[in-house]
């Protein structure tokens, strides 16, 4: 059995899937025993290509065969030189979107923070605005705009700067974020000083799999820009095409001042993360914001190679927005059956939430599904919902079989 002898207790997916795993192909692992399991958790978004995936893989080989550099801070090297141009060439020209890069930390919670250091930083202001049931990392900046009060509680300290509001949907939509935050802004004896930024997710994943209305993120991009307040977009978990187009904001017709992207965007599950933001907004001193694992150089190898080889024309991105009604019917007809246990399925292109009535039911469907060789992961304030997020990259086929393992799954864990 797994070595829990001497890795801290703070592990946690190794708790729901206690086997050791030693090899990923696509949308499968394989554990060292021999058991193959199908994967729709894909490293929580981090791999949208799926494992080990061919072409990236070639590339990688190459690069280290030939000794390319590994590690060079944010020195210029050939890597970083080809990523840049295939994400400008690929990404950003044709979009007409006139961001500048920059190279964080290599996780996501490194964009974040330079996100919001950025925003306080040209604006000299300093309280971000977040959402209820947000997700942006576990450093501090980043926790401070993160919803869960028991990820909050681990800092330690007192995490300010921060005024939430009700994300779209939240409390059945009793309570409009946007208009309490337009009207709050408006009265100037409301208490309410001008914010540096709001920060959002699009589709909140960690937050339970909640998607945003593509009206409502308008909505928020106007009265961001109307009252002189930053956007940023936190598309490290939605973005590389998880929701369809390259990024996850594209479906709004919104443009925002910074976003952060993360997970997938080396596609292969290497270390990557990238802060864009408007080019006026630049006003960094050059080392202001440093770190030494910013040129991970094998990361910008499979970068490249994942946007050349999925983001030269638009098949991935149409591929996921039809597989998105096909997860829609199929959770939607799971639901109507188990009506006493579902509360509602909801999602977008290649992520989905199944959320049931009790917490306790998510987590027996999540361990069902493993005893049958599916992995899949639960998510939201109270863990009760299942999460659904295959590779883009699997093939029909696997997304038939995984949906049919959910719904044993589901039948067992409910007794029907
Ligand atoms: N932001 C979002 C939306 C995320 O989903 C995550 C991770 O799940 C993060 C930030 C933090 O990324 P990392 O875990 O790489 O620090």
């Amino acid at each position: 059995m797994i070595a829990t002898t001497i890795e801290s207790e703070v592990r946690s997916y190794s708790r729901n899937w206690p086997v050791v795993f030693h090899q990923g192909r696509g949308s499968r692992m394989v554990d060292r025993d021999g058991r193959v399991y199908l994967d729709f958790f894909a490293g929580a978004g981090a791999l949208n290509y799926g494992h080990n995936h061919p072409v990236l893989k070639r590339a990688l080989l190459d690069y280290l065969e030939q000794d390319g550099v590994t590690h060079s801070l944010d020195m210029l090297t050939t890597a970083k030189e080809d990523f840049l141009t295939e994400f400008a060439a690929r990404v950003l020209d044709p979009r007409q979107l006139d961001y500048r890069v920059q190279f964080p930390g290599p996780t996501g919670t490194n964009s974040v923070e330079a996100a919001l250091k950025l925003a306080r930083k040209v604006t000299g202001r300093q309280t971000v605005v977040a959402f209820t049931g947000a997700f942006h990392g576990m450093s501090l900046g980043s926790l401070a705009v993160t919803g869960s009060a028991a990820k909050r509680a681990g800092a330690g300290v007192p995490l300010g700067h921060t005024w939430r509001i009700p994300y779209d949907g939240f409390g059945a939509g009793q309570v409009s974020g946007l208009k309490l935050l337009d009207g709050m802004l408006a009265d100037s004896s409301s208490g309410v000083d001008l914010p540096a930024a709001v920060i959002v997710e699009t589709v909140q994943g960690e937050g339970g799999v909640n998607p945003a209305g593509p009206g409502w993120l308008a909505d928020l991009a106007e009265l961001c820009r109307r009252r002189g307040i930053l956007l940023i977009i936190d598309d490290i978990q939605m973005g590389c095409g998880r929701t369809g187009p390259f990024f996850s904001f594209e479906a709004a017709g919104i443009t925002p001042d910074i976003v952060c992207l993360s997970k997938s965007i080396s596609g292969y599950g290497l270390p990557m993360s990238l802060t864009l933001f408007r080019t006026e907004l630049d006003v960094w001193q050059p080392g202001e914001h440093n770190g030494t694992f910013r040129g991970n150089n094998p990361a910008f190898v499979t970068a490249a190679a994942a946007l050349r080889e999925f983001w030269a024309d638009g098949t991935l991105e149409k591929q996921t927005e039809e597989r998105g009604p096909l997860f829609e019917e199929s959770l939607g007809e799971l639901a109507d059956r188990h009506a006493a246990h579902v509360a509602a399925r909801r999602g977008r292109g290649l992520v989905w939430g199944l959320a049931f009535r009790e917490p306790r039911t998510a987590q027996r469907v999540a361990d069902a599904a493993f005893a049958r060789g599916l992995l899949v992961e639960t998510a939201g304030s109270g863990d009760e919902v299942v999460k659904l997020m295959p590779s883009l990259t699997a093939t029909d086929e696997e997304l038939a079989e995984g949906l049919g393992i959910l719904r044993e799954s589901v039948a067992s864990a409910v007794g029907g």
